[in-house]
This record gives C-alpha cells, structure tokens and sequence, in this order.
C-alpha cells in the first residue's frame, strides 16, 4: 500500500511539477495509427500526437502534405517505423523543422528479409532522391520488412525506444514514461500468451495462410506460421502468377484470403472467387493495436490451411 501510495506520489508529483523545457503536452508525430497507439500508451496525456498516415491510406505510397508539414512545426520528436515514405522525408521534415528529434523505432530489431512479392511499391518521395541515396544516408536495408509492429516481440522494443526518447526529450517526466513503459510491456506480455494460446497444437503442415499483401511476416515468424502473398514486387500478380496462385490455394484447399482495407480487393476478390475462399480484413494499421491482433490470429486460425 505505501509502495502504491510512493509511485501514485511521484506520478501526482511528476504532473503537478512544472515542466521546464516544454509548454503543455510534448507535441509527437507518427507516421501510421499503431505508433500513435504506442506512443500514448507511454506518454499519455504528456503528450499529443499527429498522425501522417490517415485511416484508409497506403502507407507506403503515401506522401505527407503541405498542411501536415506545418502541423509537424510544433513536434519536438518524430517517431519513425523505417517505412519508405518516412526514410525518404526524413531530410525535408528535418529541415522544415529544425528542433525535430527523428527516432528510429525500428532500429536494433531483427528484421526479416523482405517477403516474396514485396517491393517498394510506388517509390514515395522519388522526387526528392534515388533509393540508393535513402539507403546511405541512414543504412537502412530497403530490403528488409518494414512491418515491425504487427509483433508483440518487436513491439516490446519499440515500446522501450519510445519511453527512451520520452524521458530524453521531456526528463521531468521521466519516470512516468518509465511506468508506463513497464505497465504496457506487462500487457503486451499477456496479449503475447493469448496470441500463443490461439496457435496452439496447430500440426506444422497446417500453418500456411494466404495474404494479399504480405505485411504479416513479423507476427507469421512470432508464432510458427507461414505467410503466402499473392501480390508481387508490390504490383497487381500477373496472369500466370494469379493461375498459379488459385491451383496451389486450392490444392491447399485455402478457405480465406486476406487482404487490407487500404488496398482494392479487386484482384483479391477475383482470386477468391476462383479458389472458393472467403475475402477476410486484416487490418496491420488499425489503431486498436491488442484488439486487432487478437481479432486477425482467430481469423488466421480459422483459415490456417
Ligand atoms: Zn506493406
């Protein structure tokens, strides 16, 4: 009880203290709804966030706009998943506000190689330089997966980078980042058993599921599964590769086929028709980070074929 009494204290005493180096809530951008996810559940109402991507966007296609640009002048830190987009604005934002703090959330994670079918889309920023030029700047692998937060694992890390920024940015407030890290790592731990628990006794030959875009690598590689992506270096599959696609999905006798709300279902819905599955959302950017990723393992294990 007096330990409560001593955090409940020193939280109570943290708010009420005066900030020094910041006037109100430490303004932080995100680039996609499960960072800001992230980030409030360390800062809470320490902070406010703006969100690049909106609900219903491409992450990897998208471009931020000038009035985004200027909503990003009061940010003091700038939490970066390594998406393309966000690799390749990086100078610009930097530059439109110079008092921005870049953090590299996804640095210091295993990554994965990219998935088969995986390519980078529609090139975000191209204007403003080559690939090459994005990958030497920063050493980041073009390559590798850039969907970090559909796992507990990585998340549990991303989670300790952001409250590492929070306490270094806003340091009066640093133990209650430090609490609320703890706290939320506590909770990702018991979404993780419960993930686990839904994969459970599953034989290994009975662990594929079929995506359209393959953004499920890091959760598939969490919990022993295999993800099958039907699109290809981020374009629509060709004919042959769609043929190919169907006669293996019904070998496998696939009853789903899931795809995400950002993206057409058109040539999705055309493969399902063909093999006879059902077209099943599995959202990677929904906000309701837990609920979402228990809600699409049951969808998986539902399909797992
Ligand atoms: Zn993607």
């Amino acid at each position: 009880m007096r330990k409560m009494f001593g955090i409940l204290g020193a939280v109570l005493l943290a708010c009420a203290m005066p900030v020094l180096a910041l006037a109100g809530p430490m303004q932080v951008a995100v680039g996609v709804a499960p960072l800001e996810h992230f980030a409030k559940k360390i800062g809470g109402n320490l902070i406010q966030t703006t969100i690049l991507v909106p609900a219903g966007a491409d992450a990897h296609t998208y471009e931020p706009k000038p009035s985004q640009m200027r909503a990003l002048s009061g940010a003091v830190l700038y939490l970066s998943t390594g998406l393309e987009f966000e690799e390749a604005w990086e100078p610009r934002l930097k530059g439109s506000n110079p008092k921005l703090l870049f953090v590299h959330t996804a640095d210091g994670l295993k990554k994965l190689p990219m998935p088969e079918g995986h390519e980078d889309h529609g090139k975000p920023g191209s204007k403003l330089g080559s690939k090459a030029d994005a990958k030497g700047a920063h050493g980041h692998d073009d390559e590798m997966d850039p969907h970090v937060w559909v796992s507990p694992a990585n998340a549990r890390q991303i989670a300790a980078r952001i409250a590492d920024a929070f306490a270094k940015a806003d340091p009066v407030h640093a133990k209650v980042y430090a609490a609320n890290l703890a706290a939320w790592q506590k909770d990702i731990d018991a979404l993780d058993a419960q993930l686990k628990a839904v994969f459970a006794g599953i034989p290994a030959d009975k662990r594929g599921f079929l995506v359209f875009h393959p953004a499920w690598g890091y959760f598939a590689r969490d919990y022993g599964l295999i993800q099958t992506a039907i699109e290809f270096e981020g374009k629509e599959p060709s004919p042959r590769r769609m043929a190919a696609i169907v006669s293996q999905a019904k070998a496998k006798g696939a009853k789903a086929i899931f795809v995400q709300p950002q993206m057409s279902q058109r040539t999705a819905g055309a493969i399902a028709q063909a093999v006879g599955a059902k077209l099943i959302i599995a959202d990677p950017l929904a906000p309701d980070w837990e609920a979402n990723l228990l809600k699409v393992a049951k969808g998986f294990r539902e399909a797992l074929q």
